[in-house]
Parts: structure tokens; C-alpha cells; sequence
């Protein structure tokens, strides 16, 4: 039986993991990788991902270790305060989005977060009032 999480290793973000293309790091941890992203939607747009081959929130969500989840949603959260978009920080705020698989708009199948910031965002979904 075919899983429904079934992982390809040749997808742009596990070469960057495996180091065959070259990423603008923002942080690493033991389990996490966050880099900018190479089409930035905004001033700041910085991709988080976990170093496990985890196609999407859902199989990292079911799947992944406690550790691992840890160290990603903690990574994650660090993200606002180094790149100076927290709440009553030095920022206004920003948006954290996990596309996921066709209707997501998912490109990527290595499970990421977008950290986006650094200007007002817009209505949550496009063609939407908000
Ligand atoms: P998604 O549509 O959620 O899968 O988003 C994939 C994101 O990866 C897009 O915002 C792309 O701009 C970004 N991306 C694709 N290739 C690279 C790369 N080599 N380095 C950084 N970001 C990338």
C-alpha cells in the first residue's frame, strides 16, 4: 500500500539539507533548518523546516517525535524576534503559513513553515474581504 506521506528525497529542500544547493541560512538547530526564502513575499520571508523527511504538517504532526517538535516549534518561534517582526517588539507582527498539498498551493514537499513579515499582510486569502 502506497502511503499517503510518501517522501521524495530529490525535492529542492533535502538538497539543500543535504548540502547540493546552497541556502542564506537564518538559524540551525540539531533538528530544524530556517533560510530565507528566494522569493520573498514581503521584506521578511524566512522558511523553517525540520531536518526529518516529513512531506507536510500533517505527517510531521502524526509522525515526528516530540524532540523534533520541539526543537521546530521552538526554532520556529524564534524566528519574529531575530528577524524584528514580534508583536510590541520591534515589529508590527506577521503571518506563519504551512501550504499543504494541491488546494494549499504546496510546491515544496518537505514539510515548511513561511515566517512572513515586515509589512502589512492583506486580507488572509487572496479574493477574499478578510
Ligand atoms: P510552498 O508553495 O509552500 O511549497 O513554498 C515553497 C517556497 O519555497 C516558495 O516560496 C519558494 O520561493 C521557495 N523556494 C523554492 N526554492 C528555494 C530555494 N532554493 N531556496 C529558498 N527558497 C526556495
Amino acid at each position: 500500500m502506497t502511503s499517503k506521506h510518501e517522501y521524495d528525497d530529490q525535492n529542492i529542500f533535502a538538497k539543500i539539507l543535504r548540502g547540493e544547493i546552497p541556502n542564506d541560512k537564518v538559524t540551525e538547530t540539531e533538528h530544524s533548518l530556517a533560510f530565507k526564502d528566494i522569493r520573498p513575499q514581503a521584506p521578511v520571508h524566512v522558511l523553517v523546516i525540520p531536518k526529518g523527511s516529513y512531506v507536510d504538517f500533517e505527517h510531521f504532526a502524526a509522525e515526528a517525535s516530540d524532540e523534533e517538535i520541539v526543537d521546530f516549534i521552538r526554532t520556529a518561534g524564534r524566528i519574529s524576534a531575530e528577524t524584528g517582526i514580534s508583536r510590541g517588539g520591534d515589529g508590527e507582527g506577521f503571518r506563519v503559513i504551512a501550504n499543504t498539498s494541491a488546494h494549499g498551493g504546496q510546491e515544496v514537499d518537505h514539510f515548511h513553515l513561511h515566517i512572513i513579515g515586515g509589512r502589512a499582510l492583506g486580507p488572509m486569502l487572496s479574493g477574499s474581504e478578510g
